[in-house]
């Protein structure tokens, strides 16, 4: 029997720890941790996201600034506000939800967030730390997603070393920084992408398979070992009628969860995992802001 990974409940757990240690940071410092959510536009995926990841900062006990800006403004503007609130003593992270509209330039509205406030860990500077240090390191402002994956797998209690982790995908947001993280887990690490060749061969010695590609249950038993463990990061609407829509993975989760060792879910696996990280990015800045 595999082992379905509760990212909801994991992702609970953490949010409890982070609450608490919020309730630590009021005592001590009389304030709360503040989060700036940015949104450019009304992407209806976007409004999902910006509403679900406000609901649980709110629920942590973290002070929501919201910024919803018509997609007509000027990428200036938008440089401007993220100038304002680098400089706002009670902002300690700053989100803007991408993708943003194609007229701006998202790596320049990225590096402009200063990387103290860098809630989603995109920032070169953070990038770079992640990158250069040995461990995943407790203050680290780590790309939500992949450590919300590296948390899942802690979940298993199963040593991580020399294990053969093959992460599908090269995004800046999910695919690089994962394998960086299992790099400093000692996990022997192999991207593959589109261009790979080769690519069910290669998945299929992953003893570890993190899938971040983007294509609905496109990761079949073929590409799985028995007894891997597949971390699915993929979410995917596909439409079942005409009236009914669904959500799934990167992998085709009824038959590939009968080959392996545990799989996390989607949804409920890394999606809830992702928001808790985000609180733990916002909380690790603040209290790095408040101590320094
Ligand atoms: P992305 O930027 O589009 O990157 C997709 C990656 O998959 C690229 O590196 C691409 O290769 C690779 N790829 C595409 N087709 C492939 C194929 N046929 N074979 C092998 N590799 C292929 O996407 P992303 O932002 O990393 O997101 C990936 C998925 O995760 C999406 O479904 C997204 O919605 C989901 N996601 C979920 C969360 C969450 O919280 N659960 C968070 C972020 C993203 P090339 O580089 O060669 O094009």
């Amino acid at each position: 029997m595999s082992q379905i990974i509760d990212g909801k409940e994991v992702a609970q757990r953490l949010k409890n720890e982070i609450k608490i240690e919020i309730e630590d940071i009021k005592l001590k410092f009389n304030r709360a941790p503040g989060l700036a959510v940015i949104q450019v536009g009304n992407v209806a995926a976007s409004s999902v996201y910006v509403k679900a990841k406000t609901k649980a900062a709110k629920e942590v006990g973290i002070n929501i600034f919201d910024y919803h800006l018509e997609d007509t403004i000027e990428q200036s503007e938008l440089l401007d506000l993220i100038n304002q609130l680098n400089n706002h003593v009670e902002v300690d992270g700053i989100l803007v939800q991408l993708p943003l509209p194609k007229s701006f330039n998202e790596q320049k509205i990225l590096d402009s967030i200063t990387p103290e406030k860098d809630a989603d860990g995109f920032h070169p500077i953070n990038v770079g730390k992640l990158s250069i240090s040995q461990k995943n390191d407790e203050n680290l402002l780590i790309p939500c997603t992949p450590f919300g994956c590296l948390l899942l797998l802690r979940e298993l209690n199963i040593s991580l070393v020399g294990k053969n982790a093959v992460v599908i995908g090269r995004s800046n947001i999910v695919g690089k920084p994962m394998a960086q993280l299992l790099i400093k887990e000692s996990c022997t690490v192999t991207i593959v992408h589109s261009k790979t060749v080769g690519i069910e061969d290669i998945c299929k010695r992953a003893d570890i398979l993190v899938a971040a590609i983007g294509k609905p249950e496109y990761v079949n038993k073929h590409w799985v070992k028995d007894g891997a463990i597949v971390i699915d990061v993929g979410i995917n609407r596909i439409q079942i009628n005409e009236e009914k829509s669904k959500l799934v993975g990167d992998v085709l989760f009824q038959e590939v969860k009968e080959k392996v060792m545990a799989i996390s879910p989607v949804p409920g696996g890394v999606g809830p995992m992702t928001i808790a990280c985000l609180l733990r990015n916002t909380t690790i800045s603040c209290k790095n802001r408040l101590v320094n």
